[in-house]
């Protein structure tokens, strides 16, 4: 057996059942191996169903009279039934897994585990897991759960893994660091645990071999990168004073560190790979745009690839003005874009030194006739396909340097790991004046009392307001307030105020009328989905509303929060939160910080990695084990990439860590 064999080739895995598991991503035995239980369940010492006290409980018993019936509420199931054990019964329920019905069978014994509580008048258990209690025998009490994928439940993960048990032993080492054997020791274990200890150094070893693909790949990309050749920019210390003189203000420390740093990167004919990291409003694109005229000056062209219509004409509005007095030649080129083709010739030709734009730039007809800089705004708004595409835009032979920038801090153990073949320029100040954000959190049925004065004020201010919803329309299953219901009320509370909507399914023209007309202050309140996330720039407005705040992850919070606190004057968030339940950390959290960079150590801690990744990158990576946090691991797993590089040989003789890590490589890579 070898692990890159198909699932078929497995015992109790047929054509039908590959299928399923070909569709969520299981394709291989090595897939199969590694699709880690997502938690573990304690069947150890069961009670007696006689002395079980309401709270966690686990039992062992026969279960009869399974049934499902529809709940008064709706799109709801109950599917009950009875379980005994010698000293008595009890009775069971679940909510929406009408499958238990099949699942279980009257004839076996299962173990239970579940929370034993009064509801609607009786004691009941309230939707345990269970296991047949035969696969519970061979596991020492401890039960793996496997994610759902489709009609496969956790038991028949289960029920595979144990007719898999002999594939174990043909688990080769992935790599020379760690004591042979190992690794297949650990997977045994994640799957067939023996303790609690056992589970955990199955995992701290998985977590480990994680985090050497990671580093490798980051390694071996900006060994890549180092082949490539980059036109070299020289840096014209004399026109770039002149540049600065003409602006209205100075730029911050970071913005002036940021740029030195680009500039002599951009003057090596290696491709530069930089990430420019700054909160929302710490003046990235100020930087991008003088990085852009001293490629412009060296007689190249560049390109400024923006997520979103709106925000690459604020780009383009911004940029084109800076640049217009020193001669140069910007143009926009969004999907809306007249005459594209009389505009791609002039591009082709020369005539335009700097094309800014959206996805409607990557079309093979958009050619330049010398791209030396790449600058991508929220890149991890793209794909790797869509910033490949840009990259080929230059002479045959040469890669362009590459500048992404990005308003989501990335925390440090990530830079380490995934981020590690970048270069990192951090915008870590905001200009001054600045004026803070103050946060509150308030429940949803507070908005008459508390919010609407602070709404009736800032519009007497002459200042503009955000009011950012989850959905478009109403759902009458859930009870979020939609973007159209809220503008509705806002209307009719403040029907003296202009009010408008704006949601993602708008076409892009329409969008950015009522962009344009609120950045004009035409309009005083935007009710909006999160289109208005990204850069939006319009300092008078002042105060922002988000509901259903609990939804959100932080640095998404943290981005639409800084739609205001960009003027002069000072700036209000309002979280409003459903229901009554207090409050989350992470709401608290953003209460007391507006530092994006703490926030999102936060986030990692709170949320683990995926969230984060998710918000980063493209496709999020999927990472099987949360161990972003743990600095130690990644130390060790870096010295242990580095001894491995050492020795050339390494690369040939292990082809199956070579291969694994190419999908890595695509994704932390920019160029
Ligand atoms: P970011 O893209 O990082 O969110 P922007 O580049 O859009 O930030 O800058 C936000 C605003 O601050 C813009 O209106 C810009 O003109 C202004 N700005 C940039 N740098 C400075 C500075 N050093 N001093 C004062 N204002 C600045
Ligand atoms: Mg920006």
């Amino acid at each position: 057996m070898n692990l890159d064999d198909g699932v078929e080739v497995l015992k109790g895995i047929g054509p039908k059942t590959a299928e399923i598991l070909r569709k969520h991503g299981i394709k291989t035995v090595k897939d199969f191996l590694y699709n880690l239980p997502r938690d573990y369940e304690n069947y150890e010492a069961p009670t007696s169903i006689a002395e079980m006290r309401p709270g966690k409980v686990v039992i062992r018993g026969k279960i009869e009279e399974v049934k499902t019936r529809p709940s008064r509420k709706r799109n709801l199931t109950v599917t009950e039934g009875i379980i005994r054990d010698k000293s008595g019964a009890v009775k069971v329920v679940w909510f929406n897994q009408r499958y238990r019905e099949k699942q279980l069978s009257p004839e076996k014994e299962y173990c239970f585990s579940g929370n034993f509580e009064f509801r609607n008048g009786r004691y009941s258990l309230v939707s345990p897991s269970c296991a047949e209690a035969t696969d519970v025998n061979l596991r020492s009490g401890l039960n793996p759960i496997y994610v759902a994928h489709g009609a496969l439940k956790s038991n028949d993960f289960r029920r595979f893994m144990n007719n898999s048990r002999a594939i174990f032993n043909s688990v080769p080492d992935l790599f020379p660091m760690i004591k042979s054997g190992t690794r297949k020791s650990a997977l045994f274990l994640a799957h067939f645990p023996n303790s609690e200890k056992s589970i955990k150094e199955a995992r701290k070893y998985l977590a480990y071999e994680e985090l050497f693909e990671l580093i490798l790949a980051s390694k071996l990309n900006r060994r890549e990168n180092e082949k490539l050749k980059a036109v070299p920019i020289p840096f014209n210390l004399e026109k770039v004073k002149e540049f600065l003189e003409k602006l209205p203000f100075t730029l911050t420390g970071a913005q002036k560190r940021a740029a030195w740093e680009i500039f002599q990167n951009m003057e090596r004919d290696v491709p530069m790979n930089r990430l420019l990291q700054g909160d929302v409003g710490s003046g990235k694109t100020m930087v991008a745009a003088l990085a852009s005229y001293g490629a412009i000056l060296a007689g190249h062209q560049v390109t400024l690839l923006a997520p979103t219509a709106i925000l690459a004409s604020q780009h383009y509005e911004g940029i084109s003005k800076l640049l217009a007095s020193f001669g140069i030649k910007v143009a926009l080129l969004t999907g809306a874009t007249k005459k594209k083709a009389e505009l791609k010739t002039k591009i082709r030709n020369g005539e335009i030194d700097m094309v800014i734009g959206t996805h409607a730039l990557l079309t093979d007809d958009t050619e330049f006739k010398d791209l030396a800089l790449v600058v991508i705004d929220e890149q991890h708004r793209f794909g790797v396909e869509q910033r490949q595409k840009l990259v080929l835009k230059s002479p045959p032979g040469l890669a362009p340097h590459l500048l992404a920038m990005t308003a989501t801090p990335i925390p440090r153990s990530l830079q380490l790991t995934v981020f590690g073949d970048l270069d990192v320029s951090i915008l870590n100040e905001l200009p001054r004046g600045r004026q803070p954000i103050t946060t509150t959190i308030l429940k949803e049925i507070e908005i008459r009392e508390k919010l609407y004065p602070k709404i009736q004020a800032t519009l007497g201010a002459k200042n503009q307001i955000y009011w950012i919803c989850k959905a478009i329309d109403d759902d009458p299953r859930t009870e979020t307030t939609s973007v159209k219901s809220r503008w509705m009320k806002l209307k009719n509370d403040f029907p003296k105020a202009k009010i408008e909507f704006l949601h993602g399914r708008m076409k892009p023209a329409e969008k950015d009328e009522i962009m344009e007309r609120f950045s004009r202050g035409e309009t005083q309140i935007l009710v909006s989905t999160t289109v208005v996330e990204v850069g939006v720039d319009v300092p008078n407005a002042t105060l922002i509303a988000i509901e259903n705040a609990e939804s959100y992850g932080l640095a998404q919070i943290h981005q639409l929060r800084g739609r205001v606190g960009r003027g002069t004057v000072a700036s209000e968030c309002y979280l409003l939160t459903a229901g009554e339940i207090s409050p989350s950390r992470r709401l608290r959290e953003l209460e007391k910080s507006s530092d994006g960079f703490y926030l999102a150590e936060v986030d990692l801690k709170l949320r683990g990695p995926g969230e984060i990744y998710g918000v980063l990158q493209h496709g999020a990576l999927d990472l099987r084990i949360a161990s972003l946090s743990d600095t130690e691991l990644i130390h060790r797993a870096q010295k242990d990439v580095e001894r491995f590089l050492k020795e050339p040989e390494n690369m040939l003789k292990y082809r199956e860590l070579m291969e694994g890590i190419t999908k890595y490589q695509q994704i932390t890579t920019l160029n």
